[in-house]
Parts: structure tokens; sequence; C-alpha cells
């Protein structure tokens, strides 16, 4: 469990409660001020940082633990489901037939999410397609090429067509023998009304399953705008945290899962096809402690 690899110094003072089988506010308190630093560190926003920490102290004064639980693990217990909670589960992808749209701001990772993406339910054995719309950023089409190229998977873009919705709906026709299509978009460095008009006529014309936001993990507070926007404009089920091979923990982002009440579906972690995984709760928890 992930409780196994939290940080050193709040296993530290959760150590110091071993041997109690009453724990105190103080006690409490000592826990909840280790994982604010460290979530405030990781760039969580602080109203949800202090969200879990009202639930963490309300709960570990209040649960009677279970008999033979000491007072460490019964706060661990809670730690540990309060921050489940907080990151959520992974957006639920079922291995058939579907159509994936990806929205974001350019440069936040979508091109390159979309061939991870690609491999990834390849290697599931399915038969992905990605279908490139993005004719605003210059050499997006030769990126999204190369990249599916390397992923060995299908690929549909047209560089001398400008109409990104034109594209979408021959992309469509062009990968009709693919199961799941994933169709990436154009962002700006800002969110722009054209862009947003852009991304509602794609929406409409492919008409998704599923809309994830990628969001780069040095994102911080400015995740809240923009899943709003996109949020507000064509829906997000799900997140996907890119770069995190860097120092960024990505907490940001949780504010995007908080704000569109949606999970992660993948985490990005390099700028090669296969550095991809598939989110799951234990390990970004750890992460964001670590
Ligand atoms: P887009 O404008 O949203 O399509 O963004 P791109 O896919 O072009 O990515 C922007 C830059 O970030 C490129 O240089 C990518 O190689 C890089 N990039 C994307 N994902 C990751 C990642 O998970 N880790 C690292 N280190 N770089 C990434």
């Amino acid at each position: 469990m992930v409780l196994d690899d939290l940080g050193s110094s709040l296993r530290g003072t959760l150590d110091s409660l071993r041997g109690k089988s009453r724990i105190d506010e103080e006690d409490v308190e000592e826990v909840v001020k280790e994982i604010q630093r460290s979530l405030l560190q990781a760039d969580v926003d602080v109203s949800l940082v202090m969200a879990l920490s009202d639930s963490i102290k309300e709960r570990a004064l209040e649960e009677e633990p279970p008999g033979g639980t000491t007072a460490r693990d019964h706060v661990l217990r809670i730690v540990y489901e309060e921050l489940v909670d907080l990151v959520g589960e992974s957006t639920e992808l079922p291995l058939e037939e579907q159509t994936i749209m990806l929205a974001g701001l350019q440069g936040s990772g979508k091109t390159t999410t979309a061939a991870k993406m690609a491999w990834w339910f390849s290697k599931k054995g399915l038969r992905p397609a990605v279908i490139q719309t993005d004719t605003f950023r210059p050499g997006a089409y030769e990126q999204a090429e190369q990249m599916c190229e390397r992923a060995e998977v299908d690929f549909y873009g047209d560089p001398d067509e400008d109409d990104p919705v034109k594209i979408a709906r021959e992309g469509l026709e062009a990968t009709e023998d693919a199961d799941v299509r994933i169709v990436d978009t154009a962002g700006r460095h800002a969110l722009e009304a054209d862009l947003i008009d852009e991304i509602e006529e794609i929406e409409a014309t492919v008409q998704p399953d599923r809309s994830l936001l990628v969001l780069d993990a040095a994102i911080g507070q400015g995740a809240k705008d923009q899943a709003q926007q996109f949020e507000d404009s064509v829906g997000i089920d799900g997140v996907v945290i890119t770069k995190l091979d860097g120092t960024a923990k990505g907490g940001g982002a949780l504010t995007a899962v908080n704000e569109t009440d949606s999970t992660i579906a993948f985490l990005g972690s390099g700028e090669t096809v296969q550095d991809i995984e598939r989110f799951e709760p234990d390990g970004f928890i750890s992460r964001l402690l670590g």
C-alpha cells in the first residue's frame, strides 16, 4: 500500500504515534501539518488542502478505531482514504470502440499524448488511430505523423487543409477501420474565443465518447480557469497530466479534476511514445507526498 511509501517526515510523525492507543488533537494537528506542507509544495490548491485537513482531523478524533487498531494505524487509514478521495479513481476507459478528443493549451502535450495513448491502446490489442486537427501550430502535423509512425499506429492529417473541422470529418471516414480514434485539437497560448468555437465545432462533428483535458504538471493554479472553460464548452470527462518526469508533481491538476468533477486518466512521463501510464491513486499520492 502507498502508506509504506509516505514522505519520510510524515512517516516519522506517524511513527511517533506508535504505542499510543488514543490520539489527541495535538497529534492529529502534527500529522495534518506535515501533509499540508507536502501538498502545498506539490501545488495542490490551498482550499483543497484545507478541506482535506478538516476531514482528516474530524475523522481521526471522532471515529472510534476498530478494536485492536493502534492510534497510528487508525490515523494512517483515514489519511490514506482521504487522499484517495482527493485524487480520485482512474478515469474509466473500457477497452472497446470509442472516440476520444483531447483538449488543452498549446504546449501542454496534446500531440505527444495522442500518440502515446494510441500506443497504449495498441498494446491492449485494439486498433487505434490518431486524427490530427491542429492546423494552427507549425509542425504539429509532422510531429504527430512521426510519433504515430514510431508507435506503429494509424494516423490521419492533412497538411494542405486549414479547416480543422473538415479534417476531423474526413479523418473519421479515413479511420473507419480503427477501434479507438484519438482526435488531437489545436491549443493556443491563452484561451481565446475562436479556439473555443473551433473545439466546439470539432466536438459536434466527431461526437467523442470522452473528452480529456491535457495539463502540464507545472500548471499550478492556472488549471482552474482552463478547466472551467473547457468544461463549459465541450465537457471534460478526464484529465491527462504530462511532464511528470520533471520536477513538478502535478498537484495543480487536481484543481482541474475538482472543477470538472472528473478523474485522471493517464500520466505522461517523457517524450517518447512509451512514456505513458494509466493513472492509479497510490503512486500519485506517493509522488505528491514524497
Ligand atoms: P501540444 O502543443 O499540446 O500538442 O504539445 P506537444 O505534444 O507538442 O508537447 C509540447 C512539448 O512538451 C514537446 O516538446 C513534447 O516533447 C514535450 N512533452 C510532452 N509530454 C511530455 C512529457 O510527459 N515529458 C516531457 N519531458 N516532455 C513532454
